[in-house]
C-alpha cells in the first residue's frame, strides 16, 4: 500500500526548519574575507565620522561673517594665507578677510565656518573675490555628522556587503568577528544520472541538480563537499549519506524522497535514526520535499525534479543556512506584481512558479518563465523570481495582483510573509 503523507503548509515547514537550526559559534577573520559573512558583533562607531570638520569641496575656507553684503555689484575680496591639501592641517586659524585655499577632505582651519567653492570665485593676485554672502555652515562637513562615537551603526546578525566593508574599514576593523559558516554536503541520487561530461544514452539524463545546488550555495558564499552521484541502492546510498553527514554541517540530497520503488531516502533516514520534520508540503513544485534532523544537523531531501529542487533550496535551505550563521534577515525579499499571463490551472497547493519580473510602464509585471512543470529546467534558467499563487480552485488571470519572491537578492528580510 502506498504510504499516505499529510501535507503541511509552506509557512509551517519554513518555521519547523528554522526551529531546528543550530549556530556554529563565531570566528575572527581578516576584513578582506568578510564579504558575504554575517556579523557576530555590532559595528559601533569607534570615533566620530568625520573625525574633524572637513571641506566637502575644493575651494576656500572663510569666516561667513566676512562675506555679508557680497553681491555682483559689491564683490568682496579675500586674502589667501595658505593652502591645505587633503591630509594636511593649517598652521593657524584665519583672521578677518583671510582665507585658506582648501581641497576636498582637508581639515577646516580654526575660525572658518564656510567653504566657498572654487567655481564661486574669481581669482585675483593673492586672493579671490565673491559675489554672494555665505551663511555659517555653508558647504561645511561637520565632525560627527555621519556617525557619532559610540553609536551602534549596524546590528550583529547583518550580512556583510561592500557597504558594510567600507564602514568596518573606516573604524579600523582589520579583523571582524563573524558567525562560522557551515560546510554543506551535496549528494545527487538516481540510477538514471550521468555526469555532465557524459554522452547521453537511452534512459539516462545528466545530473543538473548537483551543479545547480553547488551554484546556489556558491551564490551564498557557502562552501560545500560534493559526494557526486549515487545510484538508487539502499546500502550504498546509506553508507554515502552517513559519510557525508559525518564530514559536513548539513546535507542536501536530491531525488529519492517520494514514494516510488527506488526512493530510498525515507528508509535511509529511518536507518540512521534521523527525525523527519516533514515529508510533504502543500506546494508545487516540490510537494515531496523532506527535511530531517540528525543530532544538530539538517538533512534536506530535495525532490529530483529540477524546478522542485531549485525551489526547495530557495524556500528552505537558504533561510536555514542564513539562520545557522546568525543572520537576522534570512528570507527572500517580497514584492507585489501584476500577473503578465493567465495561469488557469487550478491550484490544490500553493504554486511557486519560476517567473520573470520586469518594470514596465504599467508597473512591475511578472510572467511565468515558460514551461513550468516541476521537472522543467528551462524555466529555472530564464526566471528571476518565484511567482506565488496561493492554493484555490480558481485559476489566475492576467492583470491580477500577485506576490513574487526575489531570487538572488544580496539582502534578505526578517519575516516570512507568505
Ligand atoms: P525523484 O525525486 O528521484 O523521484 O526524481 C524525480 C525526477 O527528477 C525524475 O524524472 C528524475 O530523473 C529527475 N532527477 C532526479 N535527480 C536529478 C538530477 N540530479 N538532475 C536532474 N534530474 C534529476
Ligand atoms: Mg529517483
Amino acid at each position: 500500500m502506498v504510504e499516505t503523507r499529510k501535507p503541511i503548509q509552506v509557512a509551517e515547514a519554513v518555521r519547523l526548519v528554522m526551529e531546528h537550526c543550530h549556530p556554529l559559534g563565531t570566528e575572527t577573520i581578516p576584513l578582506e574575507q568578510a564579504y558575504g559573512r554575517v556579523l557576530a558583533e555590532p559595528i559601533i562607531a569607534k570615533h566620530d565620522v568625520p573625525s574633524f570638520d572637513r571641506s566637502p569641496y575644493d575651494g576656500f575656507a572663510v569666516r561667513s561673517e566676512d562675506t555679508s553684503g557680497a553681491s555682483g555689484d559689491n564683490r568682496i575680496s579675500f586674502k589667501v594665507i595658505g593652502e591645505i591639501g587633503a591630509g594636511h592641517v593649517a598652521d593657524r586659524g584665519i583672521g578677518p578677510g583671510e582665507a585658506y585655499r582648501i581641497m576636498t577632505g582637508a581639515q577646516i582651519p580654526d575660525n572658518a565656518d564656510a567653504i566657498v567653492m572654487l567655481e564661486q570665485t574669481v581669482e585675483e593676485e593673492n586672493g579671490f573675490t565673491i559675489r554672494k554672502p555665505f551663511s555659517p555652515g555653508e558647504n561645511f562637513s561637520y565632525k560627527g555628522e555621519d556617525a557619532k562615537k559610540g553609536e551602534v551603526l549596524i546590528e550583529a546578525g547583518t550580512l556583510v556587503h561592500p557597504g558594510t566593508i567600507a564602514l568596518l574599514a573606516t573604524f579600523g576593523y582589520a579583523e571582524v568577528e563573524v558567525a562560522r559558516r557551515p560546510i554543506a554536503g551535496i549528494l545527487s541520487t538516481g540510477t538514471e544520472l550521468l555526469d555532465v561530461a557524459d554522452e547521453l544514452v537511452p534512459g539516462k539524463i545528466r545530473n543538473s541538480n548537483g551543479p545547480m545546488i553547488a551554484a546556489q550555495l556558491t551564490r551564498m558564499g557557502i562552501p560545500y563537499k560534493s559526494y557526486g552521484m549515487q545510484a538508487d541502492q539502499l546500502d550504498a546510498c546509506t553508507a554515502i549519506v552517513e559519510k557525508a553527514i559525518a564530514e559536513t554541517d548539513f546535507l542536501i540530497t536530491t531525488g529519492g524522497v517520494s514514494v516510488g520503488d527506488y526512493d530510498y531516502l525515507p528508509a535511509i533516514y529511518e536507518r540512521l535514526g534521523a527525525k523527519v520534520l516533514f515529508n510533504k508540503v502543500a506546494m508545487r513544485p516540490g510537494s515531496v520535499t523532506t527535511v530531517a534532523v540528525l543530532g544538530e544537523k539538517l538533512l534536506f531531501g530535495l525532490s529530483g525534479n529540477p524546478s522542485a529542487c531549485f525551489t526547495g533550496f530557495e524556500l528552505f535551505t537558504r533561510p536555514a543556512v542564513l539562520n545557522i550563521m546568525g543572520g537576522t534577515a534570512p528570507y527572500m525579499p517580497h514584492m507585489k506584481a501584476t500577473l503578465g499571463d493567465d495561469f488557469t490551472k487550478p491550484n490544490p497547493f500553493t504554486r511557486f512558479i519560476r517567473a520573470v519580473w520586469e518594470m514596465t510602464a504599467d508597473g512591475i509585471v511578472a510572467s511565468p518563465a515558460g514551461f513550468n512543470k516541476s521537472n522543467a529546467v528551462s524555466s529555472i534558467a530564464r526566471g528571476n523570481c518565484l511567482l506565488v499563487l496561493p492554493s484555490g480552485t480558481r485559476g489566475y488571470t492576467k492583470g491580477m495582483e500577485v506576490d513574487i519572491l526575489l531570487i538572488g537578492a544580496e539582502q534578505g528580510v526578517r519575516e516570512w510573509v507568505l
